[in-house]
């Protein structure tokens, strides 16, 4: 609140330094209250599934010490949370190892028709859990971006992952790769596209501003039920930045939803 209180005149606020001072404390405000928000997520995240392992503990411990169904059963719900726990712990590191290479120059010359077709044929065994059919156009196969490769890897893997999760059982995904000419929104430089939509139930346009904020889901219940940190999309655009490129999000509820990633071509960046 002292922030507001200090005294300009807006005319020559930009001469005299006072607004700069304003922005540089409110900037920082913002930074510490998202910090501290950050922390407070993570806390609670790796909480609930700590607290049901030691509920279960508890229990095998007592009242189901003798109980051989029980063992198994219990077993199998402890250790699908303690699978959860390790997802998000090693979604956390990513996030924090994009962070800390934001800087550093782009090492890796990618083809990306090679590389999704390699995403795609890890997520097959994925895919095939819940028959959805993944269907590629990757006839510009040959296109390369400036990047690194592992990073961009993950990229895919998370958008992919995600139409399989949320497109539906039974649905289909496609994949695309194409060139497109000079681009305003990569400072006129020709870009590679590639898509990945889903037929699936969408998502509100109100919520699509906000997805790739760390932990931000439209439906937390769901989301965790197909094995989901909060954390894909939040790495998807930290690494699509530091790619230079764009990401773009088109859905709108039972239209499927479709996600665009845009990259400057070649070495260029
Ligand atoms: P999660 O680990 O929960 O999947 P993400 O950061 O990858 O987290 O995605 C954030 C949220 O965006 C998801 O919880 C889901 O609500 C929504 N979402 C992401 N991809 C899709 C999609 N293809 N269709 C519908 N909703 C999606």
């Amino acid at each position: 609140e002292g922030v507001y209180e200090v005294h300009c005149n807006p005319t020559n606020a930009l001469n005299d330094g006072v607004l700069v001072s304003f922005l540089d404390i409110s900037d920082r405000e913002q930074a510490s209250q998202m910090r501290r928000d950050f922390v407070a997520n993570v806390s609670h995240e790796l909480r609930t599934p700590l607290t049901s392992l030691m509920g279960f503990i508890e229990t095998l411990q007592g009242p189901a010490k003798d109980d051989a169904g029980a063992r198994m059963q219990f077993l199998e719900i402890m250790s699908s949370e303690a699978a959860r726990m390790e997802r998000l712990v090693s979604d956390l590191l990513s996030l924090s190892r994009v962070e800390a290479e934001e800087r550093l120059p782009l090492r890796d010359s990618v083809a990306l028709g090679a590389l999704l077709t390699s995403v795609i044929s890890s997520l097959a065994p994925r895919a095939s859990e819940t028959a959805v059919e993944i269907m590629t156009d990757l006839s510009e196969h040959d296109l390369s971006v400036r990047a690194e490769a592992d990073q961009l890897r993950q990229v895919f893997t998370n958008l992919i992952e995600n139409a399989i999760k949320y497109g539906g059982a039974g649905g289909k995904v496609l994949v695309t790769l194409s060139a497109v000419e000079g681009q305003p929104a990569l400072r006129g430089q020709p870009g590679v596209l590639v898509k990945v939509k889903d037929f699936g139930a969408g998502i509100d346009p109100l919520h699509i501003p906000r997805l790739t904020e760390r932990f931000y889901r439209v439906d937390s219940h769901r989301s965790r039920q197909v094995g989901g940190t909060g954390l894909g999309l939040a790495i998807v655009k930290h690494i699509v930045q530091r790619h230079r490129g764009r990401l773009r999000i088109d859905s709108d509820l039972g239209k499927g939803a479709e996600f665009s990633v845009l990259l400057p071509r070649g070495d260029a960046v």
